[in-house]
């Protein structure tokens, strides 16, 4: 039978017999311990999260807010903009109609009555808040949505992005 070689370049590899201070193996047990020992001395790479926080870079998109006016009345009026926008369909939303009585609370007739980002989805783009006409939504660039074992908990509703009415 003939053998055909695509090329020449086979080289057969032999296995190098163990010297006898690599069989008793207790040099490569010293040098790994070493190491180990080497690597306590050192600064850490990581740190203690969430007690001990890394400074943040200034255009880092953490958590969204969605934001209220100068009088404290919610920028928001669920034109669905920043749903359309989002790459990832994270957010969905229901609109209202404000009554007389909620002048205070939404700043046009129409509102969000439900908010809803799906943090599992949202990829923190940022499309959302640059589709935004009423500079109603933010993503902060402070505050990371925290981990959790339970799929509900991404689910970010109204309760947790608008942002806290400042009393004074
Ligand atoms: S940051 Fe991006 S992915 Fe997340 S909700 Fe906004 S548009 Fe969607
Ligand atoms: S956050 Fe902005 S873009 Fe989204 S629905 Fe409200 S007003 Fe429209």
């Amino acid at each position: 039978m003939i053998e055909y070689k695509l090329t020449n370049k086979r080289k057969i590899m032999f296995r190098k017999p163990m010297t006898f201070m690599e069989r008793i193996y207790l040099p490569a047990v010293l040098k790994g311990m070493a190491i180990t020992l080497s690597h306590l001395f050192r600064k850490k790479a990581t740190i203690q999260y969430p007690e001990q926080k890394r400074p943040m870079s200034e255009v880092f998109r953490g958590l969204h807010i969605l934001k209220r006016d100068e009088q404290g009345a919610e920028r928001c009026t669920a034109c669905g903009l920043c749903a359309l926008a989002c790459p990832a369909e994270a957010i969905t939303m229901t609109a209202a109609e404000r009554k007389p009585e909620e002048k205070k609370l939404y700043r046009e007739e129409k509102y969000a009555s439900v908010y809803e980002i799906n943090m599992l989805r949202c990829i923190f783009c940022g499309l959302c808040e640059e589709a935004c006409p009423k500079a109603a939504i933010f993503l902060q660039n402070d505050v990371m949505a925290p981990a959790s074992f339970e799929r509900e908990d991404f689910i970010y509703g109204k309760d947790r992005l608008v942002e806290p009415l400042k009393l004074n």
